[in-house]
């Protein structure tokens, strides 16, 4: 996880934001490699293991957002390509960060070689993927574990495209930028302006 990434991070229980304090082990440049984020409001720690921060250990909670019912994610290659992706996020200038849910986070790589000087943040990815300089991954089952109003565009695979996914997706976005579902049939949570639809996609706007 790049280490810029911590102020914008929030504990997945359902109590106020707080900023989480890092304790770093191994770093290399700006990643952490290793370490450990403690929450002050419950006082939770959340392990970083091989760069990845897993918030799912001690994060649990009822009423979250359950992936035990999501189909397995796909294989297959997106057939979204990088160029219509970064299109359709309408990203302009360096900086921010870009969140990529689920499977979706495929697409940092290609999204990274169009678009310098973002920073890619990756929920739940696939195992294949792997952390990059550009790309910091974060592991929890409940909630996107980040800030509200903190990413310049989010992009949702299409095993994440339900009603509880997508208001986390909502939440973490700004307004007026957009949010991508690599679903054209889901139905997006208020508060989103839909765009565009269609070549298996949902394109919509914060309003
Ligand atoms: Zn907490």
């Amino acid at each position: 996880m790049h280490i810029e990434l911590t102020e914008m991070l929030r504990c997945p229980e359902t109590h106020e934001e707080a900023f989480l304090v890092m304790s770093t082990g191994e770093m290399v440049g700006r990643m952490v490699r290793s370490g450990i984020l403690g929450c002050p409001v419950c006082r939770r720690e959340y392990p970083i293991v091989k760069g990845v921060v897993d918030f799912s250990g001690g994060g649990r909670r009822e009423a979250g957002v359950s992936s035990k019912a999501s189909p397995p994610v796909s294989r297959l290659p997106s057939p979204v390509d990088a160029p219509t992706l970064q299109a359709l996020l309408d990203l302009s200038g360096p900086g921010g960060y870009v969140v990529l849910v689920g499977s979706a986070a495929r697409h940092a790589i290609g999204l990274a070689a169009l678009m310098g000087g973002i920073h890619f943040v990756g929920i739940d990815a696939p195992s294949e993927v792997e952390e990059l300089p550009v790309l910091s991954l974060l592991a929890c089952e409940t909630m996107i574990p980040l800030r509200r109003a903190m990413a310049r565009a989010v992009v949702v695979g299409p095993e994440r495209a339900s009603p509880p996914w997508l208001g986390e997706a909502l939440r973490v976005l700004l307004r007026g930028r957009r949010l991508v579902i690599e679903d054209e049939g889901a139905r997006p949570p208020a508060g989103v302006k839909q765009l565009a639809v269609g070549q298996g996609l949902w394109v919509g706007e914060r309003g």
